[in-house]
């Protein structure tokens, strides 16, 4: 049978056979699947030395010939230990290998092989433990004396196995459909696909390996910015309603407000009233700190949606903070004829200043607000994504906005594509997000979306007081959460695990919850928070707390974000060390939201130097844009934004810092969509990634 892309892996070989069902779990069907799974790291093996040039802890590769090899029982710990001496010109070497007595067949005496690994040196000299050894025969060697490729892989498959497997079917590279036109390839100077994908896995040197990555990271960045742009155009050919700038009403909600804007929430609002008045729907995205009001901007907009009689929709990714957004604005509003509705999966609410509805019975009140909705005597609903779901049909729907919109899966964010059953305009749309992105990475993310940014903090805050807490000053924290307490304040913990766990020593929920509740405040209301718990359970117990029914809650990093307790004053984290800047600095954010002056302990075990001045830079520091940047240095950007595990961005090879292939990807997305219709086998695969993508 000959081998195409579709050959399942069980029919390649004895090894396919062999180790074909394996893969399956790893989701490895056939050959093409293994032609696209690449490395996630390499060994470099390339360099080859004589047996008489290697030192101490060198990475090397020799060849020589075997001359003994043996294998014998050790009495000891009962392992299977095989030992070669091997020999080039310049002298002798020994291998060790445990328990792997099939050695003495596979090797023998007089074989010509490649050693590849760490020198060790020791009472006996120099020595290779466990090095990856290969017969110097008629075929390319796979495993030493290169960049060998080291793979994901699953139980009972080796490295060797799956570097033999795609070897042989590495052929097929040029098989691989090209849909990337040709124009772009030439101007960018990218390597051919076929090459990059056998450069990928087994690549020549460092430089060719570099050219691979690019080509084939260029061709994912440039799909994500294609996408976008097809969004975006599809939106530009939307029609929205255009919402008249309110001035004067404007003007005197504003003074209205217990507080002054800050510049940077003024410049948003006046960037967002702006767009919102072309018959083009917005597609703007507000970016600030926690705690930096992103809400009374968001309101602003609101009011001139109402007062242009449209509705609008604020969306939050969790009952408690859509609860919460009903109590805040129903306030800002409550001098004004506007009718709002929560609507959640559990709770249905009415702020109006006509007639009461609240005192209906549940089932009635929701009946109620959906008609409200369609006859527009509701102007704004505030809830989660039940809004979508339940079929809501609205009534001259023109903005919708989304809060801490990182938390959406992309599936969210595109059923939102909502439109007004009856007149089919599309909505002006505003997500907003406090994870602070560096302007670098934003190019990346919003490739369809404006951009606004409050980087500035209302003047009335007090930064979090920042200290790191080490183990001999424990006792002292808790008095002084003690004595915080006493005062009425409450009190977050953060540990990093759910469960105790001996491997590392980190401080887990469970654990904490028991000691805290039992030994360090017998007299205090502890209450424990973490992602096992059901829906209910997490939303009742942050609402005891927001309700100050606990004073001390331990929680995971799942702590709600956005949620606004003033009356907390106190965030400790444990196992600080575990945590990245930025997700530290979110933390923090949810205390120090009063006038009251708030405090973050940090606590570690960790003895480590450079974990003391990342920590520090936390202490110092208190904007968030700047400790993203430090974080984007420091640990990359797939671990602050944990894309990997929301499926925002499901990338294989290319990672949002490759700053310099992004910029390339999004120019030329940019320049190629308005004639997509000219390279049908682009618009093909685009079509495949947006069902791809869908899918989630
Ligand atoms: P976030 O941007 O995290 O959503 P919020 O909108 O919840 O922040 O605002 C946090 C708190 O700051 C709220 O209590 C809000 O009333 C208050 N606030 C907003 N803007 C200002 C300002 N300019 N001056 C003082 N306080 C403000
Ligand atoms: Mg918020």
């Amino acid at each position: 049978m000959s081998l195409t892309l579709k050959t399942p892996i069980v029919t390649i070989g004895p090894i396919g056979k062999a180790v074909g069902s394996r893969l399956k779990k790893i989701e490895l069907l056939n050959a093409e699947d293994l032609l696209w799974h690449f490395p996630f790291r390499y060994d470099d093996y390339s360099q080859l030395k004589t047996i008489n040039k290697l030192t101490d802890s060198d990475v090397a590769t020799i060849r020589g010939k075997v001359e003994l090899i043996d294998t014998k029982r050790s009495k000891v710990k009962r392992t299977i230990v095989t030992e070669a001496l091997v020999a080039d010109e310049t002298g002798t070497i020994k291998a060790v290998w445990f328990n792997q007595p099939f050695l003495t067949k596979v090797l023998q005496p007089g074989d010509e092989i490649f050693l590849s690994g760490k020198v060790d040196f020791d009472y006996y000299g120099y020595q290779f433990v466990s090095p990856e050894y290969e017969k110097i025969g008629r075929t390319e060697n796979l495993n030493t004396a290169r960049l060998v490729p080291v793979y994901s892989s699953t139980t009972n498959v080796t490295q060797k196995q799956l570097r033999f497997l795609i070897k042989q079917i590495l052929k097929l590279a040029k098989e691989t459909e090209n849909w990337l036109p040709e124009m772009i390839e030439g101007n960018l100077q990218l390597m051919p696909l076929p090459t990059a994908l056998e450069q990928i896995h087994f690549p020549t040197d460092q430089q060719t390996l570099t050219e691979a990555k690019k080509r084939l990271k260029f061709e994912e960045h440039f799909l994500f910015h294609l996408q976008s742009q097809a969004i975006k155009q599809e939106r530009q050919q939307g029609h929205a309603l255009e919402i008249k700038f309110q001035e004067q009403a404007t003007k005197e909600f504003v003074s209205s407000l217990p507080f002054q804007l800050t510049n940077d929430q003024k410049k948003s609002a006046w960037e967002i009233l702006q767009d919102i008045q072309k018959d083009r729907p917005m597609n703007r995205l507000l970016e600030g700190d926690v705690g930096s009001g992103k809400t009374v901007v968001a309101t602003i907009a609101i009011l001139n949606t109402v007062l242009n009689n449209f509705q609008a929709i604020l969306m939050a990714p969790t009952e408690i903070l859509a609860s919460q957004h009903f109590q805040t604005i129903s306030k800002l509003f409550a001098n004004l004829d506007i009718n709002i509705a929560l609507l959640t999966r559990t709770q249905a609410k009415l702020k109006t200043t006509t007639e009461d509805y609240n005192s209906l019975p549940k089932s009635k009140i929701k009946k109620t607000i959906l008609e409200l909705i369609k006859n527009q005597t509701i102007n704004l609903i505030i809830g989660t994504h039940t809004i979508l779901e339940e079929k809501v049909i609205f009534k001259n729907l023109a903005l919708v906005i989304i809060d801490e919109q990182q938390r959406f899966g992309v599936n969210q964010r595109h059923q939102l594509n909502i439109k007004d059953d009856k007149n089919n305009f599309n909505p002006h749309f505003l997500s907003m997000s406090a994870t602070p992105i560096p302007r670098s990475l934003a190019l990346s993310l919003t490739g369809s979306l404006d951009l606004s940014l409050i980087q500035e903090m209302p003047k009335n805050r007090k930064p979090v007081m920042t200290k790191i807490v080490d183990t001999t000053n424990r006792e002292k924290a808790y008095q002084f959460i003690r004595e915080q307490v006493k005062n009425n304040k409450q009190v977050f913990v953060i540990c990093p695990l759910i469960d105790p766990s001996d491997n590392f020593g980190f401080k887990s929920v469970e654990e904490e919850f028991i000691k805290l509740s039992q030994k360090v405040f017998p007299n205090l209301v502890i209450g424990k928070l973490h992602g096992r718990l059901k829906k209910e359970e997490k939303a009742d117990m942050m609402q005891k707390f927001i309700n100050n029914e606990i004073n001390i809650l331990v929680s995971t990093s799942v702590v709600e974000v956005g949620v606004d307790i003033p009356n907390a004053t106190v965030m400790m984290i444990e196992g600080a060390d575990r945590f990245g800047l930025s997700q530290l600095h979110q933390f923090r954010g949810r205390v120090g939201r009063s006038d009251q002056q708030s405090y973050c302990l940090l606590f570690t075990e960790s003895t480590s130097q450079k974990v003391k001045n990342r920590l520090e830079a936390l202490v110092s520091c208190h904007n968030g844009f700047e400790l993203a940047e430090k974080d984007l240095a420091l640990r990359g950007p797939g671990e602050i934004y944990g894309t990997k595990q929301s499926g925002v961005l499901e990338f294989k090879i290319a990672t949002l810092g490759d700053i310099e292939i992004i910029k390339l990807a999004k120019t030329e997305a940019e320049k190629i969509i308005s004639t997509l219709d000219s390279y049908p086998m682009l618009k093909n695969r685009l079509a495949v990634y947006n069902k791809q993508v869908h899918l989630e």
